[in-house]
């Protein structure tokens, strides 16, 4: 079963969840076209309208490879749809090994794509206030965009800059002096972006808040830089990060200055091996300094490649997808400005019923890229039942709707709330076991996944699968 959006618009995925409600992705069954929706329920959400007017005015402003594009919006009855331009590679913090981070080529590639975004709103007098890796996606080309423009505000009007006062942002990123206002939007933003660096080099977040009540924060003041993070960081990215980290913004490094740093400006060499494979000398070495060919590999292009395919968890890629549709004779995807985008924003027969699913139409479904799902061997009642034991042995509180997802609930190590949920797919002879981030932080999300993982591990698929070849059967996640 698939839902009908709009007519000849199918809703595929549910891509995640924002404050104010789920994001969805359609389709186009005719041509192929791409769209996330994000659909807020006003009469839920009454606070949501002016967040909504604020964050759509601002997105209409913005043109940039890397800030989501604003395709349009409308009303129908309390429900308000907010369309956008489809990032199928997931979320920037699913890129993140808990406690390991990822490779300093990929942090590097990231971190100029934000740097770019920002540059690129700060140049507009926008400044975004909540930047964190879940705020970041990434296209189908892996490609960074800034994304929920919620907290986004105008600093700038003129030449005139005006200082913020508002309490806005996610602790551990917020800049210090956002929590005793009033400050200026630019090197609060560029705090956060040195936090951002931090969580994907050294997988870990380097305190839960800027407060002096904070130990880990009094110790970086200190300028103790022996324990994690800062000890998984070689000293060119420490001073880089040191720069950005400052507490007080008057002395904060600008945008220019990040781009003139060694590190920023350094050729890192792509690295082969997973993160986790990435101790810190050897992701030391991987980071530039040892700049020999890996053991065996003529092409880095084609070792990736070939790790794609051999790999015994191989995760969904909208590449490979297009290849499969090709082979059945439906439309590729387009993931440039969908040129049917006026059916959605202009039609006005919305109907979100239910209707029988085609073979063509269910291998549009479970897209988006994502690191937190792994493949079974058991049957569905066996993997349920299997998942319930372990969620029990940990504590965590679930329940289960009408189609089978498990909504998981429990609190992380700062005692902040995080919940998600478990879809269980049928993908050809397998099933799939797909975990996301409904509410909370996604590193502690992932460090969570990790320990599920293991605890399932007698039921994980282990060798190769032929993916993506099956097609999902059942119904939208
Ligand atoms: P938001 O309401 O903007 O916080 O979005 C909630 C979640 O939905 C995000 O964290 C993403 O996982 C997902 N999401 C939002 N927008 C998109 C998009 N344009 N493409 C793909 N996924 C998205």
């Amino acid at each position: 079963m698939v839902s009908e959006f709009v007519e000849g618009w199918t809703i595929a995925q549910t891509l995640g969840e924002g404050a104010f409600g789920e994001v969805k992705l359609l389709i186009n069954r005719h041509t192929g076209e791409a769209v996330a929706v994000k659909i807020v329920d006003l009469e839920k959400h009454p606070d949501a309208k002016n967040s909504i007017r604020k964050e759509t005015c601002i997105l209409r402003m913005l043109t940039d490879p890397h800030i989501i594009k604003f395709y349009g919006q409308r009303r129908d009855g309390n429900l308000e749809y907010i369309f956008l331009e489809y990032a199928a590679g997931g979320e920037l913090f699913d890129r993140i090994e808990p406690d390991v981070g990822m490779s300093a080529w990929e942090a590097q590639k990231y971190f100029k794509q934000l740097v770019a975004g920002v540059e690129y709103l700060h140049g507009r007098g926008i400044a975004h206030r909540d930047l964190k890796p879940e705020n970041l996606l990434l296209d189908e080309n892996d490609n960074l965009k800034i994304t929920d423009f919620g907290m986004a505000t105008l600093y700038r009007m003129q030449g005139k800059e005006r200082p913020l006062e508002k309490r806005c942002g996610t602790l551990p990123y917020v800049a210090p002096e956002v929590l005793l206002r009033p400050y200026h939007a630019e090197p609060a933003d560029i705090w956060s972006c040195g936090v951002i660096l931090v969580a994907m080099l050294a997988g870990e977040l380097p305190w839960d808040k800027p407060t002096p009540d904070c130990p880990e924060y009094r110790d970086w003041k200190a300028g103790k830089y022996i324990q994690t993070p800062w000890s998984k960081l070689d000293n060119m990215a420490l001073t880089l990060i040191r720069k950005m980290l400052v507490p007080l913004p008057s002395s904060r490094a600008t945008l220019q200055q990040l781009k003139n740093h060694r590190w920023y400006q350094k050729r890192f060499v792509k690295s082969l091996a997973k993160p986790s494979e990435l101790t810190p000398v050897k992701k030391r070495q991987c980071s530039g300094l040892d700049l020999s060919p890996l053991e065996g590999v003529s092409n880095p292009e084609d070792m990736s490649m070939a790790a794609r395919l051999c790999s015994s968890q191989p995760e969904p890629c909208p590449r490979t997808a297009i290849v499969m549709e090709k082979q059945e004779q439906v439309p590729s995807f387009s993931f440039s400005q969908p040129a049917h985008i006026e059916d959605l924003i202009l039609n006005s027969q919305f109907h979100c019923t239910q209707q029988q699913t085609s073979s063509s139409q269910s291998t549009y479904q479970k897209l988006v890229r994502r690191m937190t799902r792994f493949f079974v061997k058991t049957n569905h009642e066996e993997t349920l039942k299997e998942l319930c034991g372990v969620l029990e042995k940990f504590g965590f509180s679930w329940k289960m709707n009408v189609a089978g997802v498990l909504t998981i609930g429990t609190v992380d190590k700062r005692k902040m709330k995080l919940v998600f949920k478990a879809n269980l797919l049928e993908m050809g002879e397998h099933f799939l076991l797909d975990f996301r981030l409904s509410k909370g932080c996604g590193l502690e999300f992932k460090k969570l996944f990790v320990k599920l993982k293991g605890s399932l591990d007698s039921i994980i698929v282990k060798g190769p699968i032929m993916w993506p070849i099956a097609i999902a059967t059942n119904s939208v996640p």
